[in-house]
């Protein structure tokens, strides 16, 4: 199996040479095991984190170990009644080739008509993530007018679909035209955010909603929270999902100057880790997977080539290199 590890744990924005690709031969499939052929490996912004070395809501990846990732993937072989050859199955073990994990942690994908990697992307963590913070901790009612950030991304652009089919304004904040054309192709108002201060994003977001949001869903944090911060309506709800300007950040950050807006707008603002959440994923699987499977959502990948194109699609995340769910294809 060839797999990537890192030998310590960076600070600020990592290089691609932290990431380092190593070949072991497995040992005997072991009763309970599966192996599996990996076909498309995920790359999170999350990931950023579990590089810091610190234990936040989850632990760091261990130094020297494969990394640890979202993957789908076939078996092999297996050791698992639950499994047989030809499965095609999700699990954690991504960052690799090949595979081999306890058969506990592996997942069989679902039976719906959609191409196998949406389990990464839309009908994935990142698309349950946006269903859940926008349902769950933002609480979101028909006709709210909602700003979500990162709105072009895996977990903002289904963020801004689900919101628009709930009627109110949706603006979206993206750093790209082609991914504000996107998004004004989904009916939303596309906001630029690049090298703009707090000021005059905040005049931006006024133009675009002068009645203000009901909802702030919450990916990037910085610039983009100050300016929603003034742009609330009385009870708004931010849902804080993540805060990816900072992941990385050497050292503490101002916060908003404005975190006033909160009591002057009787505003709430609840963080989530959608993992805390999963009980809820067949609940999500049943409202949204129909859609993809019809192709009432429109769920956009951004495709690398190759299990050697890994670390630059990890690291293209903090630069914006990403229309929807950013994946690697394995040959
Ligand atoms: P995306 O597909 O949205 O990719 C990241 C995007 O973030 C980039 O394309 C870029 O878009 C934007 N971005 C990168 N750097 C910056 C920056 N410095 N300032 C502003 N925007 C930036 O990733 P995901 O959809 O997977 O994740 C989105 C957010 O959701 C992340 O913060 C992630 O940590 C969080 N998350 C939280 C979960 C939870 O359980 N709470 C679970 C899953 C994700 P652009 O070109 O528009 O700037």
């Amino acid at each position: 199996s060839n797999y990537y590890t890192i030998s310590e744990y960076p600070t600020g924005t990592p290089s691609q040479d932290v990431f380092k690709l190593k070949q072991q031969d497995l040992p005997a499939l072991a009763d309970g095991e599966v192996r599996i052929r990996n076909r498309w490996l995920s790359v999170d912004p999350y990931m950023r984190g579990r590089m810091s070395g610190v234990t936040t809501y989850i632990e760091p990846f261990e130094l020297e170990a494969p990394l640890e990732g979202a993957a789908v993937g076939e078996v092999i072989e297996s050791g698992d009644d639950r499994f047989k050859v030809g499965d095609k199955v999700s699990h954690m073990g991504g960052w690799r080739d090949v595979a081999q994990l306890p058969a506990d942690g592996v997942t069989a994908l679902p039976d719906l008509d959609v191409p196998e990697q949406a389990y990464l992307g839309v009908l994935g963590m990142p698309g349950m993530t946006a269903w859940t913070g926008l349902n769950a901790i933002a609480e979101m009612q028909q006709g709210d007018n909602v700003l979500v950030s990162a709105a072009s991304g895996a977990v903002g652009s289904l963020a801004v679909q689900l919101a628009k089919a709930k009627g109110g304004v949706v603006v979206g904040l993206a750093g790209s035209q082609k991914k504000r054309d996107w998004l004004e192709s989904q009916g939303v108002i596309a906001v630029d955010y690049r090298d703009k201060d707090a000021a005059t994003l905040s005049e931006d977001l006024a133009k675009a909603c002068p009645d203000g949001f009901d909802v702030y869903y919450e990916n990037v944090g910085g610039v983009c929270l100050e300016a929603a911060l003034n742009n609330l309506r009385v009870g708004a709800r931010i849902a804080v999902c993540g805060m990816i300007s900072r992941y990385n950040d050497e050292g503490p950050a101002p916060g908003p100057a404005n975190l006033a807006m909160i009591l002057i707008r009787r505003a709430r603002m609840q963080g989530f880790i959608v993992f805390e959440h999963w009980d809820n994923y067949p609940a999500f699987l049943k409202d949204v997977g129909p859609k993809v499977a019809a192709g009432e959502i429109d769920y956009q990948e951004t495709v690398r080539e190759g299990l050697e194109a890994t670390p630059e699609a990890f690291l293209d995340l903090f630069k914006g290199a990403n229309t929807g769910k950013m994946l690697v294809r394995l040959g």
